[in-house]
């Protein structure tokens, strides 16, 4: 069998062998982009050399690049543990040419790549191309011999591509994989596309145009592709199965979890397992790339991963820390291809145990709380706001760790009621103080907390003693 890491290693040398430079992962932490939480595609870290702002000693470029899409316009938390084909942190394999080939030779290198390179039969995979795109559609019959039916136009902006409201954007083409017909979904464009029977593998995108303004839209005199394939869903194509969580990297993190807490028996048990394995990646790889649990931006995503991999600990019969025993299972599959992790491994671990130790404190009362409040409630019901607050302030559940923890049971909760028991919270902080004297740099530390998103804080003001986990 082809491991995940023979797949990386036979993308960047394939490309390498192609002419292209291959360049090693960047930080998930960006560092080009003060905008962006975290690094959350390949072109990422190429964003510059794309408009022309920085040069590079190469034109063409290929990478595996570490991904986290777990906040902000691409937040793929909620769909982990119950679709077969999103995780938190991924790898995103790359291709890139800066202006030096176009169209023609992107598609014809990655159908190569996918059906002599790596054998994949022609008739399970189709591809999408953006509704005007007729250059994509006519090469992807010359080139792969595709027929009509397998060549889907779409209209939507999942097949245009943009930077931001002004710079380089064009057309995309997607590939999708067939997994078979014994899987619920139908083909990229029907109403059941998010279905997990077409697998979108790889996505090209074809850099033709510059937005200048909202009006104009010129053709670039070179124009540029990147390209995005997750490595973890071409893995489950070329291992052989249908979820990512059944290829060698995520079996050995489950198998881990399952010999540490217990083997799962039920779907609610088996998706638990999946989200531990699948936030031990994100925890991990963060943390080796500088970024702490914290109450605020970075490390508030961070700590919502971790506390919601550690409720799932729990649920699994946990007795005591479970996430940072993971830890050297992690390593093991992923510590030579990416040497940060295995430096960091004693910080990775410390910190894990650090964090799941203090939130247990109040976890299992949390919980309890939690219990009581639904008891009577039934599938459509909603968790009063206050409630959600509570659990957030007192116990330190992050708002979406309690949406998490209903979702089992078809409950949700009252957002609204849930900002304004915030809202009101903050401004009797905020009340308390400027009581006491407060400067200018206070209202501005006030502000960023609020610009920050939902944080979690308490207690430094007299009348609320919580300590903070
Ligand atoms: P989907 O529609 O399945 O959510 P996407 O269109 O959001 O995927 P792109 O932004 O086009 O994905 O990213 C390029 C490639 O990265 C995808 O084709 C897919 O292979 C991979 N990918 C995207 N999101 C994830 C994720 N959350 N987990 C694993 N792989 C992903
Ligand atoms: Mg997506
Ligand atoms: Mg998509
Ligand atoms: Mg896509």
């Amino acid at each position: 069998m082809i491991t995940s890491n023979d797949i990386r290693r036979s993308f960047l040398d394939y490309f390498g062998r192609a002419g292209h430079r291959i360049v090693p992962s960047a930080p998930l932490v960006p560092q080009n982009d003060p905008t962006l939480m975290f690094v959350n595609a390949g072109m990422v870290p190429f964003k510059n050399v794309f408009t022309g702002l920085e040069s590079r000693p190469y034109s063409t470029a290929v990478s595996s690049q570490k991904c986290v899409r777990a906040g902000g316009k691409h937040n793929d938390l909620d769909n982990v543990g119950y679709t077969a084909r999103h995780h938190t942190f991924f790898e995103m394999l790359g291709n890139f040419s800066f202006g030096d080939y176009f169209k023609p030779q992107a598609i014809e290198l990655a159908w190569t790549l996918l059906t002599k390179e790596w054998g994949i039969p022609a008739e399970k995979l189709t591809v999408t191309v953006y509704h005007t795109d007729d250059e994509a559609a006519a090469l992807w019959k010359s080139i792969a011999g595709l027929p009509d039916e397998r060549i889907i136009r779409i209209a939507t902006n999942d097949n245009f591509w943009s930077m931001g409201d002004t710079g380089p954007c064009g057309p995309c083409s997607e590939i999708f994989y067939d997994h078979g017909d014994h899987i619920p979904g139908g083909p990229p464009g029907s109403p059941d596309e998010d279905g997990d029977r077409f697998v979108e593998i790889w996505n090209l995108v074809f850099m033709q145009y510059e937005q200048v303004d909202a009006a104009t839209r010129l053709d670039l005199p070179r124009p540029s592709i990147d390209t995005g394939m997750g490595l973890e869903r071409i893995a489950a194509v070329l291992q052989g199965v249908h979820d990512n969580y059944d290829t060698d990297t995520f079996k050995a993190l489950i198998r881990a979890s399952e010999e540490r807490t217990q083997p799962a028996a039920n779907a609610g048990q088996i998706a638990s397992h999946r989200i531990i394995a699948d936030h031990l990646r994100a925890s991990g790889f963060l943390v080796a790339d500088g970024v702490l649990p914290s109450n605020e931006g970075r490390g508030y995503v961070l700590r919502r991963i971790m506390r919601r991999a550690m409720r799932h600990a729990h649920l699994l019969g946990a007795a005591e820390p479970l996430m940072y025993r993971l830890v050297p299972a992690l390593v093991a599959e992923m510590g030579v291809a990416f040497p940060e992790l295995a430096r960091a491994q004693p910080l990775i671990e410390e910190t894990l145990k650090l964090e799941e130790t203090r939130f247990r404190q109040t976890l299992v009362n949390g919980l309890r709380l939690l219990d009581e409040a639904t008891a009577k409630m039934g599938p459509g019901d909603i968790l009063p706001g206050d409630v959600a607050f509570k659990l957030y302030d007192t116990f330190g559940f992050p708002y979406d760790l309690t949406e998490d923890a209903l979702r089992a049971n078809g409950l949700s909760v009252d957002r609204a009621g849930f900002d304004t028991a915030m809202a009101e919270q903050k401004r009797a902080a905020r009340a308390a103080w400027t009581g006491s004297g407060a400067k200018a740099s206070d209202t501005v530390w006030f502000d960023i907390v609020e610009a920050s998103g939902a944080t979690e804080f308490t207690g430094y003001s007299s009348t609320r003693g919580q300590a903070q986990v």
